[in-house]
């Protein structure tokens, strides 16, 4: 295996919606999904184009019911690339007789290549050659380059070059019952001597997209004229060339596309930005080289290397070459989230959910400008927080579980079992536990960058309000002598009511409350970053008074954590009294991952009703905090605490874990770390395979799973080497899995570069030149500073 290279010998076409979304190409702006140029959809191929912060709502009845979603639109898809040889059909994979297939994903530069030899019904043998980038350097631009060799003929082809705006949302089964028709012509037409142009829009958001294209045909490097004919069909525009080719004399097609929307910025009007983005736009070949460029200063800075006995360095690349396909530098001042399933299909309708927090760490320490922007698209939304705040009685700010344009709620309503095709309410908006994600990663954000003019105008406000949203959330028992959570569903969102209830919510999910004492006592931290005065300021403008800010430190110290038997932290109140689940029974009928809500609901059963969870719940405690943090948060909240608690916990929950969200393995991974390094290393390529190999059967050709890709990397950065950083201490306890030799990154923290490396033998912190301050490395009890060009040497 090639450790830059994602390839596929064979065409092979019930795999052809996974290798679209793993082949998609995207710069952090727009992404277009690996098909074919010469497909439409059907039922093995779907070309899909994302733009990041692309959507549009639509009403559908669903059983009598008005039911109102906000979608990812699939734009019109610009790839559109096909030839007929002497008045032969249209070029489809599908109806030709393949000599030879290869298509492969080249990491580094960023390249998809597909190579076809094939033979159609007439015997014409011809080789094709196809290369397309969707431009990192400019974001706007797209090119493919076709190389089309008549292997045996000689004669004349049409090649018919388009913009197809005629398509609907149709990549996930479930949706396609709903209304999904979100364009609207505006205009579309020849633009003389450049190409073709279409200019759509979204019939709710009112979204503007401009797309124009140029075709051009060489031989050699001489430029061929080619007679066209304009073609349009309603949202669809495209050019018919007629040209001759000679036997064994290769014909270089280059298709060049440039694409604006009305969200961009400093632009006049979206279709004359494209005109002139078309005009200015170089060849294939320069594009290309400029794309490599802006790809390498990537890699540059967002490499992992490791070494180990399995393959997973291939897959850990193509997990970051995801990561920053969906947010790059261009994602930057576009006010957009990062979408759980990545540009790369309409799988969750590319909302927004908690996965930010398994998103976050790895741009952290690499491009920390880019957390601070996907932060700023919760801050520009917290009147919308206030608002559901408010909704739910609570003050402060309480942020979706799902989000999109504007912040409102996104969670459908009702949602498919697929197994018996009956829609049902859909209560998981009540994960509160996001509010607490946010604010986490608000702090996380600034320990690594040390950003404090960030946290003073944005950073601390969302941190407060959100904790006054938990303070005014909890209510005092009497009879604990405690302060409770109600009513919310914790991250196993299996569970979201009490057995036969007929409200949802649950009472006191452990996780929760644990997250919200933690946000609350960690809010007095956040201000004491600031003098007195802005201190002050910050305050009175959100106003708060310090009785609100002692109540906040009561609730967190006095905040309920429901147990069962035996040191076992109950995932909710009333969870003991739950039923356990036949796993045997139902592993064997329906497989490792079981999707326990659909399959018991179609037995006319419930999961409530079950000790079953859908990933980690109590589990993501030991995810998030150290035992010596936990045991700090435990001893304020009047609990104890031991590394018993955490063990007994571990085996508690795993056996009861349904493995349902591709995040429960990675998170599995990182708590086994501690204690069992070969299971954990397991998990680990296990969580690896989440999409490569489609674990949930199905789901990957809707998206790819960005938290679990981004969670695998965060195992290799601060999970296997012990990364935690305290105040302005980086502290590193490294522990690898015997199979895992070697961990190599560069990362960035304070405005400084250092490289970690890590052996088993041995641990490098190389910091690189011209450091304006010292920089303090942590390793087993002791503090090391950090000059210019040294290197800190620690024997393992
Ligand atoms: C998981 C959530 C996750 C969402 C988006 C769901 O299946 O249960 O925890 O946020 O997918 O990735």
């Amino acid at each position: 295996m090639d450790p830059w290279k994602l390839f596929y010998k064979e065409w092979k076409p019930k795999e052809q919606g996974r290798q679209e979304a793993l082949l998609t190409l995207g710069n952090g702006y727009f992404a277009t999904r690996g098909a074919a140029e010469e497909a439409a959809a059907d039922d093995i191929n779907y070309p899909g184009t994302y733009l990041a912060g692309g959507y549009n709502r639509l009403t559908s009845e669903i059983e009598g019911t008005l039911v109102e979603n906000e979608d990812f639109v699939n734009w019109p898809n610009w790839l559109h690339l096909t030839f007929s040889i002497e008045g032969g059909p249209w070029f489809k994979v599908e109806e030709v007789q393949l000599h030879h297939y290869y298509k492969e994903l080249d990491l580094q530069q960023g390249l998809l290549t597909r190579v076809l030899r094939f033979e159609d019904n007439d015997g014409n043998i011809t080789s094709l050659t196809c290369k397309r980038l969707v431009s990192m350097h400019n974001q706007h631009l797209a090119a493919i380059q076709w190389i089309l060799e008549p292997v045996n003929w000689s004669g004349e082809i049409k090649i018919r070059s388009g913009l197809d705006g005629n398509i609907v949302n149709q990549n996930v089964d479930e949706h396609t019952k709903l209304n999904n028709k979100h364009l609207e012509l505006v205009s579309s037409h020849l633009v003389e001597p450049e190409g073709i142009y279409l200019k759509v829009k979204t019939n709710q958001s009112e979204i503007v997209m401009a797309q124009a294209a140029r075709t051009c045909f060489y031989k050699g490097e001489q430029r061929l004229e080619a007679p066209s004919q304009l073609i349009k069909n309603g949202r669809f525009i495209a050019q018919e060339f007629t040209l001759s080719c000679t036997k064994a004399q290769s014909l270089v097609i280059e298709k060049t596309v440039s694409l604006y929307t009305s969200r961009d910025w400093a632009i006049s009007e979206p279709g004359l930005e494209a005109h002139k983005a078309l005009k200015r736009a170089g060849r294939f070949a320069e594009l290309l080289a400029a794309h490599i460029k802006a790809w390498k200063q990537l890699w540059n800075r967002c490499n992992i290397e490791i070494t180990e006995s399995q393959e997973a360095l291939p897959v850990l690349r193509l997990h970051i070459f995801h990561l920053l396909q969906t947010a790059s530098f261009h994602t930057i001042d576009i006010d957009t989230g990062v979408t759980a399933r990545g540009l790369h299909g309409e799988g969750y309708r590319g909302h927004i959910f908690w996965d930010e927090l398994f998103i976050f760490p790895f741009f952290n320490m690499r491009i920390p400008e880019l957390t601070r922007e996907l932060i700023m698209y919760r801050y520009r939304r917290l009147e919308e927080a206030r608002h559901i705040a408010r909704k739910a009685g609570c003050r402060g700010a309480c942020f979706p579980w799902q989000s999109g344009s504007d912040g409102q709620e996104e969670t459908s309503s009702l949602l498919l079992n697929p197994m018996n095709n009956t829609w049902n309410p859909d209560h998981t908006y009540l994960q509160r536990h996001i509010n607490a994600a946010i604010a986490y990663n608000v702090w996380q954000y600034y320990l690594s960058s040390n950003d404090l003019e960030f946290m003073y105008f944005y950073g601390a406000r969302l941190f407060l309000e959100i904790a006054l949203f938990w303070s005014s959330l909890a209510s005092f028992s009497k009879e604990k002598g405690k302060y409770e959570l109600k009513g919310v569903i914790g991250p196993d969102e299996y569970h979201t009511c009490y057995p036969g209830a007929d409200k949802p919510g649950l009472h006191n999910n452990a996780y929760t409350n644990i997250m919200a004492a933690w946000v609350l006592k960690r809010a007095s931290d956040v201000l004491q970053l600031f003098t007195e005065a802005n201190r002050a300021e910050l305050l009175s403008s959100l106003d708060l008074d310090e009785q609100e800010l002692n109540r906040w430190q009561e609730i967190s110290s006095t905040m309920y954590i429901p147990f069962q038997h035996g040191n076992i932290i109950s995932q909710f109140e009333g969870y003991e009294d739950l039923k356990e689940l036949d796993w045997d029974k139902y592993k064997k009928k329906y497989g490792e991952h079981l999707r326990l809500d659909f399959i018991l609901d179609y037995k006319g059963d419930s999961v409530n009703n079950y000790k079953a969870s859908k990933q980690a719940d109590v589990l993501m405690l030991f995810y998030i905090f150290t035992n010596t943090e936990l045991k700090e948060l435990f001893e304020h909240m009047g609990y104890t605490f031991s590394e018993e608690l955490v063990k007994n916990n571990i085996d508690y929950y795993r056996p009861r874990n349904a493995h349902g969200s591709t995040l429960s393995k990675l998170v599995e991974s990182w708590i086994l770390a501690r204690i069992d390094r070969k299971k954990s290393w397991d998990y680990f390529l296990h969580a690896l395979k989440s999409d490569v190999e489609d674990i949930q059967g199905g789901s990957t050709q809707e998206g790819i799973h960005l938290g679990a890709m981004a969670g695998t990397l965060d195992l290799i950065q601060r999970c296997y080497t012990g990364m935690e950083i305290k105040g302005d201490v980086i502290w590193l306890d490294p522990h690898l899995p015997e199979d895992l030799e070697h961990i190599k990154m560069r990362l960035f923290y304070k405005a400084y570069w250092f490289t970690l490396h890590i052996n088993h033998h041995k641990m490098e912190v190389y910091f690189e030149g011209d450091m304006q301050e010292e920089i303090k490395i942590g390793f087993r009890g002791k503090i090391h500073s950090s000059k210019n060009n040294d290197t800190l040497t620690f024997n393992l």
